[in-house]
């Protein structure tokens, strides 16, 4: 591979080198561009599988200091308050609905485990139609505040691969995960271990075919845009690695969704406007903003999200 000077210092701790793509093993791999590190100044490479089209860091930072950083980051939960409610009616509208829908069960006999679950805004959205919720989260901080605030939901601090709840689950949820984990397979291949046969998996991630990334790559500014994060995402997805992913792991995608996400900007203009607003205030401003949720239904391609929904495949339920 024919690979240009770094534009500054390479980062040392990316000492994980790849021969083939992570998502399916293709060893048709090419460079891609040299991208900055959000935290460091340092600059990361990024390589394009040519088969599935999946971008990843390479050499890149080893998992087990990635999960060292992720669980020990302490995310302050008061970032995520000021949207709360915004962001549980976002989770009910983009997410949670079209699962139930897709799923046909009647919902207070299913078991939702949501994986990344964060102060669990997506699983007050399940809970509420009438859903058994478990949420898994690295961060003891967002966990602490779960359990404190909200009731009916078992939470863990906890990673997948020690799981404290007994499966099958229904329904597997990780909304914003997988694009911080290095090795998606191991991961995925772990979920079709607990997730019903007649179970959903829905899996929810940045999209690198995003219109905004285009612009941004149009004018140049890519390697030091929001798109590149090599500290935090180590692969950058859409939706044709998320398919093949799924496919090598046992999964057939039903439904992939990459709606606009209007809705996203307006949620950083709601952070941004309202830390000082009542309660009451941010549920009325959330309402309001509701409805901006459907313009991202008009626009069906280039959202800023990609999202799959899957079943385990016939020919490998057990
Ligand atoms: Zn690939």
């Amino acid at each position: 591979m024919n690979i240009p000077q770094p534009p500054g210092t390479p980062d040392p701790r990316a000492t994980d080198s790849l021969d083939a793509c992570p998502v399916c093993s293709s060893q048709r791999i090419t460079f891609l561009l040299w991208g900055k590190s959000r935290y460091e100044g340092t600059w990361f490479r990024y390589d394009l599988c040519d088969d599935c089209e999946a971008i990843f860091v390479n050499p890149r930072i080893p998992e087990v200091n990635l999960t060292e950083a992720l669980g020990g980051r302490q995310h302050s939960y008061v970032k995520y308050l000021p949207t709360r409610e915004y962001d549980r009616y976002e989770a009910d509208l983009n997410l949670v609905g079209p699962t139930l829908k897709l799923h046909r069960g009647n919902p207070s006999n299913l078991r939702w485990l949501d994986i990344g679950c964060g102060i669990g805004n997506l699983l007050e959205a399940a809970k509420s139609r009438g859903c058994k919720c478990y949420g898994l989260d690295a961060d003891a901080s967002l966990i602490g505040w779960a359990k404190e605030n909200t009731t009916g939901t078992q939470f863990a601090t906890a990673t997948l691969d020690a799981l404290p709840f007994d499966p099958p689950f229904d329904i597997i949820s990780a909304d914003n995960v997988l694009e911080h984990i290095n090795n998606p397979q191991p991961f995925l291949m772990s979920i079709h271990e607990i997730l019903a046969q007649d179970g959903l998996l829905v899996i929810r991630v940045p999209n690198y075919n995003s219109l905004p990334r285009h612009l941004i790559s149009l004018v140049g500014r890519l390697p030091t845009s929001f798109v590149i994060d090599p500290d935090a995402h180590p692969l950058n997805y859409s939706a044709s690695p998320l398919r093949k992913l799924f496919e090598e792991t046992g999964f057939e995608p039903i439904r992939i969704m990459e709606h606009l996400m209007v809705s996203y900007g307006a949620r950083r203009i709601f952070n941004h406007l309202n830390p000082k607003w009542s309660i009451p205030t941010q549920r009325g401003a959330a309402k309001i903003l509701r409805g901006i949720g459907w313009i991202d239904r008009l626009i069906p391609k280039g959202g800023l999200n990609v999202t799959v929904f899957a079943r385990v495949r016939r020919d490998d339920r057990r």
